[in-house]
This record gives structure tokens, sequence and C-alpha cells, in this order.
């Protein structure tokens, strides 16, 4: 069986949100939480697109930021807040609101996040290889599939960086983090490259917070493991619910499910 990472990490939410989602294949409609995250990947993936469209063409110095070559001329997209902010509002998705003044005022929240994005973005230099970029790696005879939002090179090999929506992780749970795992395995396995940093690239309307980690020989070894044994539970059919506050309040099955804790 091929999985991907969402799927995995479906399953660690909830193996019964798992099984409705992937199993039953219950409908279900997208939150707006969803929905948000959606718009903003979307966004940062044709910024990401723009950047590696002018790369080579920077020049140091002040200037750098307004450059674009003659193609961007023809589509106005320099490397400004503007574009950024153009970005966000051809990719914003009004689904998943449940009025019209919701899908307004998320809006508005996008455009200060996208200000505060171009400030992180500001703060340095980015040699930018990959945006979306798909992979496919086996751990342990495992197929596993996923995406990386921005992979960037630094010195000694790559950085991939996740964009997040959601509350921002310590430190700690960033180091543990089995996503960054997979992620850090994709790096080596998929591009060929040793990946030097991990980043979670948190973006809220209080700011853009970056939370940096890497990963040992022996944390890899580990994160194969932990891969192993949730394959292992999706086989064999065990999706018994995990209910908790959090994760049922924002599961798109809660209104079917007879556990939760909502
Ligand atoms: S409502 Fe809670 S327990 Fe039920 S499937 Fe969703 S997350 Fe799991």
């Amino acid at each position: 069986m091929s999985l991907s990472f969402s799927r995995l990490s479906a399953y660690r939410t909830c193996p019964r949100q798992f099984e409705y989602e992937y199993i039953k294949k219950l409908p279900r409609q997208i939150r707006a939480g969803e929905s948000f995250g959606s718009s903003v990947h979307n966004t940062l993936k044709k910024w990401g697109e723009r950047e590696i469209a002018v790369s080579g063409k920077r020049q140091a110095g002040i200037d750098q930021l307004r450059l674009f070559t003659q193609e961007d001329s023809a589509h106005h997209l320099p490397l400004a807040v503007e574009t950024l902010l153009e970005f966000w509002h051809s990719s914003f998705i009004v689904e998943g609101y449940g009025t019209r003044v919701e899908a307004d005022m998320a809006r508005l929240r996008g455009e200060e996040i996208m200000q505060y994005f171009f400030d992180w973005w500001q703060q340095r230099e980015h040699d930018v290889l990959f945006v979306e970029k798909g992979f496919s790696l086996a751990v342990d005879g495992q197929k596993i599939t996923g995406r990386l939002d921005r992979v960037e090179k630094v010195e000694g090999g790559l950085k991939i960086i996740d964009y997040k929506t959601s509350a921002v992780r310590s430190q700690n749970q960033a180091d543990a983090d089995l996503q960054l795992s997979v992620y850090a395995l994709a790096c080596e396995q998929s591009l060929k490259q040793p990946c030097s940093e991990l980043s979670f690239l948190f973006l809220s309307e209080e700011g853009v917070t970056e939370v940096v980690t890497a990963r040992t020989a022996g944390q890899l070894q580990d994160a194969a493991k932990q891969i192993r044994l949730l394959e292992e539970c999706i086989t064999s059919g065990d999706f018994r619910p995990t209910p908790g506050r959090e994760v049922c309040r924002c599961c798109p099955y809660s209104n079917v499910c007879d556990v939760a804790a909502v």
C-alpha cells in the first residue's frame, strides 16, 4: 500500500477520522481553517515560483526586490509586496466560510499575514530550488509520498520549509515532529542532498514565527520505526477513535461520530 504523509498524519490525529475519510470515504465539507490554509499555500506557491523565475537575474543592492525580467515585466510581477498581495487575492478560496462576512474577514487577515511574510522574506537572501515539490520514498519497503512546500539551498545542503497556519509549536515539538523527519528522509532519498535544516514557518496575524530544527541519523531510524508501526495499524484495520476536545472540534466528521468530544 502506498501512503501519503497526509494519510499518516490523519491516522495519527484520530484513526476513526482516517477511517471516515479514506476507508468509508464519507463526504465532508471543507472547514474555514482548511480553506484558509489552502489559500495561503497557493499564494506562497505562486510567490516561490516567481522567486525561481527571477533567480539568476537578481543584483545586489537596494533595487533587488524590484528587479524583474522582460517576461515578468509583461505580467507586472516584480518580487514586491504588491505582487504577493495580488497573488493572495487571486488565490483566495471563498468556500468553507459560514458567511460572506467571515470570508471577507479571512481575506483581510490574509493580507496582514502576507505583509508579515514579506517582512520575513526580506530579512535574508533565499535561494529557492523548488516549491510544492512532490516526493516518493521507501521506508522499510513502505512507499511514502508527499509534497514539500519550499526547498532552499543553504550552506551544506538543503533547507525544507513547511508553512503552517495553525498554532505555533514549540522547539521540542518541532525537534520530535514526524512530518519533518519524513521531509528529511525525502530530502536525502528523493532529492539526493543532505538536509541541513528543517523549518516550520508559522503564519498568523500576530506575525511569522520560524522554528528550525534538524535530524540525526538515529532520529531518522526512529521515524522509520514510527512509520512502520502506523502502517501496521492501518493495514490491520485498527480504527479505534481517540477523541479529544481540540481534535474533535476541528474534525469534519464530528456530526456523525458517536464519541465526538464536542
Ligand atoms: S469526532 Fe473526534 S473521535 Fe470522532 S472521528 Fe472525529 S476526531 Fe475522531
